[in-house]
């Protein structure tokens, strides 16, 4: 009997990731570019049907960039909608990759995807509320409440929630296209690029940029803080590679909240709360084996999808 193992796939903007395979430790991935839907789905499934002559592949997981529709009862579930990806818009990416798969299919966001991958296996081990933010090219939020996947009317768009913005201090006007000054707009790294003309990886450790940022991740965390009361918040995603950041926003967070929220958590080790993911690259595919392994019967005790 072949072993049995699941696959996932996380599908980002820039490039897939797929693995076959049980956790972190047991993996095989593959990686490739971002190009047309067609040819990139394409791909991710040749690479699951390579896998399943050899192991038996019990379902597959799809962690998605989006926005997606994840309405059970639309007749666009599991599309892609509007984004500005070219000819990523309206895309059955659930409908394309079940089609060709004989096996059951979850879907859900990149960032939720990353969030149960680190829930199961890393920064959020053993958690039922907490929030995973990644500050990249954009920015996107998501993570459980009680046990279970935010989802709600949509999902979350924590990357479009208006933050104060002073501009004397910071005239940039902001890049989102729906909102101009929203936290994507401000914060995000196509933000940053725009706003100093080089990118967050080029700019010095210690440029000014860095404590605008800092200011403005501290204001999306102590309003997540307030509106959603986690147990812990992961933020990854490459403009966190700055050692000090992350120093910085707690420092301001804790700060901004002013001793409010009166848990030691918070008021004194908001070193273990506020912190990286564990899983880094691998969180997301990681986390479409877990939404994977949510399809399966027999796994059913492995953390809920909502
Ligand atoms: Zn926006």
């Amino acid at each position: 009997m072949k072993e049995k193992v699941y696959a996932g796939i996380e599908t980002g903007g820039s490039k897939f990731v797929c693995a076959v395979g049980t956790g972190p430790d047991d993996l095989v991935t593959s990686q490739f570019a971002t190009t047309s839907p067609d040819e990139t789905i394409g791909k991710a499934i040749d690479f699951i049907k390579d896998h399943s002559r050899l192991k038996q592949i019990a379902a597959v997981g799809v962690a998605s960039f989006g926005p997606l529709d994840l309405d059970q009862g639309s007749p666009t579930y599991g599309y892609i909608t509007t984004t500005p990806k070219d000819s990523w818009s309206n895309i059955d990416i659930y409908g394309k990759i079940r089609s060709r798969l004989e096996v059951p299919v979850a879907i859900d966001t990149d960032v939720n995807g990353a969030s149960l991958g680190e829930q199961v296996w890393g920064a959020a081990k053993g958690l039922d509320t907490f929030i995973y933010l990644t500050i990249g090219t954009g920015i996107g939020g998501g993570g459980m409440t009680n046990g279970r996947l935010m989802h709600g009317l949509l999902h979350p768009e924590m990357g479009h929630m208006r933050i104060p913005h002073d501009w004397q201090k910071d005239p940039y006007g902001g890049c989102c296209p729906f909102h101009g000054d929203c936290l994507e707009g401000l914060a995000s790294g196509r933000a940053m690029g725009l706003r100093w003309g080089q990118s967050p990886e080029n700019l010095p450790l210690d440029h000014p940029s860095w404590e605008i940022e800092a200011g403005y991740l501290a204001l999306a965390v102590a309003n997540l803080i307030c509106i959603m009361s986690p147990q812990r918040i992961v933020i990854g995603g490459g403009v966190m590679k700055n050692p000090s950041l992350m120093s910085a926003v707690r420092r301001k967070a804790d700060h901004l909240l002013n001793g409010y929220v009166r848990s030691e958590a918070i008021t004194k080790d908001i070193d273990r709360y506020v912190v990286s993911p564990v899983l880094g690259y691998l969180a997301g595919v990681v986390g479409a084996l877990e939404l994977a392994k949510g399809t399966d019967p027999d796994r059913r005790s492995s953390p809920a999808q909502g």
